[in-house]
């Protein structure tokens, strides 16, 4: 089993993130990527994470039609920082066996050095870098043989433009999947007064609304153990 672990914050995900994971499952010969939504932190430099279960539920809709595709809820239910050793390690213990494929953005593996356990991360993942065309990847220090770049051009897509794009009430449609942008609407996200914070902390925010309060979105019906 080649497994593709998918991380990141996905606040919110959108079209490049699911043409990424597409791309990046067809050149590494994946059987299944697994949307895996970090839990915290709250706050990320000046900005205010959306709650986890607002972002682990736009992962479950954008993914619900794809049987390749899978969200694990993992990094959403562990208590303290999301650190990508503890990922790995509870997807592996979820999946004995499998090749586990950790994708995420370029920039954000610039540091990879630096993350908790960084030799283990590396022994148990092989990285994978997705990035737009053109991008340069400052060199990580673990050896370019370590990191798969792989260049998608929907990248040009991002979350940060996604957010100021719905705060100034311009469209989002076609960027993201039109479930994740009615959810965006229902739940009034984005707008400078938006209550899809992390107020009401992190027990709160892992009570994925109704309908979608399942650990794992897998169209086979496969659970995962770990979620
Ligand atoms: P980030 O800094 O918010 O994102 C950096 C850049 O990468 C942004 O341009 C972002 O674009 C893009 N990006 C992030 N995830 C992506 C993905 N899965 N596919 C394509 N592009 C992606 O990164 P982050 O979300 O905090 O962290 C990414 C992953 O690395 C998470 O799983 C996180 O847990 C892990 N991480 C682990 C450690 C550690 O273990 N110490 C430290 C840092 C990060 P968008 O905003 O459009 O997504």
């Amino acid at each position: 089993m080649r497994l593709g672990v998918m991380g990141g914050t996905f606040d919110p995900i959108h079209v490049g993130h699911l043409v990424a994971a597409s791309e990046a499952g067809f050149l590494l010969g994946l059987d299944e990527v697994i949307f895996v939504p970090t839990g915290q932190p709250w706050q990320k430099g000046h900005r205010q994470v959306t709650a986890a279960s607002h972002r682990l539920t736009m992962c479950l809709r954008a993914t619900a039609d794809n049987p390749r595709f899978a969200v694990s809820r993992v990094d959403v239910d562990r208590p303290g920082p999301t650190y990508t050793v503890d990922t790995l390690r509870d997807l592996a213990a979820a999946h004995p066996g499998a090749h586990l494929a950790f994708i995420t953005g370029a920039d954000a593996l610039r540091g990879i050095l630096t993350w908790r356990d960084a030799d283990e991360v590396l022994r148990r993942a092989q990285l994978v870098g997705v990035t737009r065309p053109g991008h340069v990847l400052v060199d990580p220090g673990v050896g370019a043989d370590r990191v798969t770049l792989i260049d998608v051009p929907a990248l040009a897509i991002s979350s940060t433009d996604i957010r100021d794009r719905v705060r100034r009430g311009a469209p989002i449609d076609y960027l993201v999947p039109a479930e994740v942008a009615e959810y965006i609407t229902e739940q009034g996200l984005y707008q400078p007064d938006a209550g899809g914070g992390v107020a009401a902390g992190l027990g709160a925010a892992i009570e994925a609304p109704a309908g979608v309060g399942v650990a794992v979105n897998h169209p086979s019906g496969r659970g995962d153990s770990a979620g």
